[in-house]
């Protein structure tokens, strides 16, 4: 039987790093929210359905603004999220019902690709696990608590993780409840949890396979990523 597929977008939060009264998301890039691009890579996708994430108070505008104004006709529900990017994650998953794979992805990532979302829904099936990445160029450092480099990890070994990061449905569901009933401990002990495949780690038993993204698919996050994407965004791109 044919596999359904969804994805979960997330769109909320303040984005304070980006120094702008508008949130880093409905920035235009080339004329257009940044928001759009990656919708639209899920639009003209394999993916059966979008839930978009976005503040409370900017559901109407996101309906309005972007889904209705770009005829976005897989977006099934603009839900509100959270304090934190996973309590958005978890208000979109709870959104979703009946589906076997889903893309977690940062709607402040407007260069996700068809050819990303190919070769990440292929791992996924094998692997029931994956996130989309990219080696890293240059050598890394752990440092100590007063900023002396401590450790030098392999370099080829190390990986920068980006999204989409992509689950069986029912795995990333069952491992972010089990989270969130822990939150508090967890946040008592000091560990932060940035990306999905860090609650798949610690609350599930499968391995999360590292898949090719590419490294134009950059995280829009403070004013100068803004002005990188507008000279990455060539029109034969976006
Ligand atoms: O702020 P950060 O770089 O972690 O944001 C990554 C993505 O997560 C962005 O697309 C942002 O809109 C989303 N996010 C969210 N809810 C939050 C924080 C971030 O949906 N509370």
């Amino acid at each position: 039987m044919r596999k359904k597929t969804a994805a979960v977008v997330l769109a909320a939060g303040r984005g304070s790093r980006m120094k702008s009264n508008v949130q880093k998301q409905y920035l235009l890039l080339k004329g257009k929210p940044v928001l759009y691009y990656s919708l639209k890579a899920f639009e003209d996708s394999f993916v059966d359905e979008i839930v978009l994430v976005t503040g409370s108070g900017e559901i109407d505008y996101c309906r309005e603004e972007i889904v209705d104004r770009y005829g976005f006709q897989k977006v099934s529900r603009v839900v509100a999220g959270g304090k934190e990017r996973y309590h958005s994650v978890f208000c979109g998953l709870s959104a979703l019902k009946d589906c076997d794979y889903v893309f977690i992805h940062d709607g402040a990532r407007p260069f996700l690709t068809g050819e990303i979302l190919e070769r990440a829904y292929e791992t996924v099936q094998k692997e029931h696990a994956c996130v989309v990445g990219m080696p890293v160029k240059d050598t890394i450092k752990l440092a100590d608590e007063n900023g002396y480099a401590a450790d030098t990890p392999r370099r080829d070994l190390l990986w920068t993780v980006q999204t989409p990061q992509v689950f069986d449905f029912s795995l990333i569901l069952s491992a972010y409840t089990a989270f969130l009933q822990q939150e508090r401990e967890l946040l008592e002990k000091g560990v932060k949890i940035t990306d999905d495949a860090m609650v798949a780690e610690r609350f599930s038993d499968v391995r999360i396979k590292l898949v090719e993204g590419s490294y134009q698919n950059i995280k829009i996050t403070t004013p100068e990523d803004l002005q990188i994407a507008e000279a990455l965004a060539a029109p034969d791109i976006l």
